[in-house]
């Protein structure tokens, strides 16, 4: 199997490109923010528990998250490999996908950081909240506040994969195709 973890700060392009990379690979695509967005729109129980912090640009609990991811992935046994997107956000989270994997006899393969400059990311935000109806891409200071929590408590997501020499940086500006050419030269040298 391939179990990419496709890494950046909110902003930084994963979900554009996690569907072109679904399309190459055919591997299955788990947002954790999609699913939360699905919950909420659903009204569940979860859907309730996650809003929030959604909305005020705060990371939902590990156990909550944690859970939810694990559903997910065992409804889903038979994929030829996962990508997945905002997941893990935390060095708790990064313990339990780990152990997630090893269940199954897996390994996480490749962490692909999308490395993208702060204002670029607040542009970026701001527009697809013109039209992605999420409230939390509107409002300059909580997209400022998502950009923290990732420098905080998601960048040592990076360094956890890092020492096992698993993590990478591509340069996440450029435009969609150049990108996604970056993303599949890493993938290919698997
Ligand atoms: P983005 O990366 O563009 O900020 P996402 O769609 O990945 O957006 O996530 C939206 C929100 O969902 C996050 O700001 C956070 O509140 C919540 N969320 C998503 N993934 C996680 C996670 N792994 N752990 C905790 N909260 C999460």
């Amino acid at each position: 199997m391939i179990n990419l973890i496709l890494f950046g700060p909110p902003g930084s392009g994963k979900g554009t490109q996690a569907q072109k990379l679904v399309e190459q690979y055919e591997l299955l695509h788990i947002s954790t923010g999609d699913l939360f967005r699905n919950e909420m729109s659903n009204d569940t129980p979860l859907g309730k528990q996650a809003k929030s912090f959604i909305a005020k640009g705060e990371l939902v609990p590990d156990e909550v998250t944690i859970g939810m991811l694990r559903n997910k992935v065992e409804a889903n046994p038979n994929v030829r490999g996962y990508i997945f997107d905002g997941f893990p956000r935390t060095i708790a989270q990064s313990v339990a996908l780990d152990t997630l994997l090893s269940e199954k006899n897996e390994e996480v393969s490749k962490l692909i950081m999308l490395e993208v400059p702060d204002d670029e990311i607040v542009d970026r935000i701001l527009k697809r909240g013109e039209t992605s109806g999420r409230t939390d891409d509107l409002d300059s200071s909580i997209i400022r506040n998502r950009i923290e929590i990732y420098k905080n408590e998601t960048t040592p997501v990076y360094d956890f994969y890092s020492v096992k020499g698993k993590a990478v940086r591509i340069n996440g500006v450029g435009s969609i195709q150049e990108i996604f050419d970056r993303l599949c030269d890493e993938i290919d040298n698997l």
